[in-house]
């Protein structure tokens, strides 16, 4: 089952990290991807010596230092869960890829205050957007020029503001490497504003975090 599915599987990537080893593995074969156990991470360039396996064993490490209770700081899941998916976008269902650039261009751009309760109606959203659109497949950025921030940064990370400044910066960078489509995702984040079903479920940010 590749990531992109329903969102019962995404509301458990964004809670508990993403997804299981088996689907990471599953999806790299059928993008033709031979993953790597030895050196850095062959997708971001975090200098680990069990390639991507290690890559996604540290994910977790900086996130250790915030609260998750606490509703406002839900933001740095899914900026963080968006940043690591784009960095490693080969281990992913295409629509996917689509998912993580148009919540951050929703998140970044458009101030959207995101919550749980956003990512269905968006995951929604793209289930009938791609059905008339096979053709359709984001640019993805060369291997290795996605950002300098990698989960390797949040190994030293000691501090909860620490980890929050680095995960704004981390989200920012690999957003701006996918900038070949930001175009196509701001009209497809346009066109999920616009849906009238949507319009009193998603409120833009009225403060500045
Ligand atoms: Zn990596």
């Amino acid at each position: 089952m590749p990531f992109d599915g329903g969102h019962c599987k995404r509301r458990y990537t964004e809670t508990k990290y993403f997804y299981k080893m088996k689907d990471f593995i599953d999806q790299a074969k059928k993008n033709g991807i031979n993953l790597l156990d030895k050196g850095n991470c062959q997708f971001c360039g975090a200098q680990f010596q069990k390639g991507i396996f290690e890559c996604m064993e540290n994910y977790n490490k900086g996130l250790e230092h915030i609260d998750f209770n606490h509703s406002e700081n839900h933001i740095y899941r899914f900026l963080s869960v968006d940043a690591h998916a784009l960095q490693h976008p080969e281990i992913h269902g295409r629509w996917s890829n689509h998912f993580h650039l148009t919540r951050l261009n929703l998140i970044l751009e458009k101030n959207i205050n995101w919550d749980y309760k956003t990512s269905p109606l968006l995951s929604n959203y793209l289930n009938v957007y791609k059905e008339g659109r096979p053709n359709e497949f984001l640019n993805l950025p060369k291997a290795l020029i996605r950002g300098t921030i990698t989960t390797k940064e949040f190994i030293e990370v000691r501090t909860t503001e620490e980890c929050v400044k680095l995960i704004k910066k981390w989200a920012e960078e690999v957003y701006i490497a996918w900038k070949e489509n930001h175009s196509i995702v701001s009209q497809i984040a346009d066109g999920f504003l616009n849906k009238k079903d949507n319009q009193h479920l998603i409120h833009r940010k009225t403060t500045t975090r």
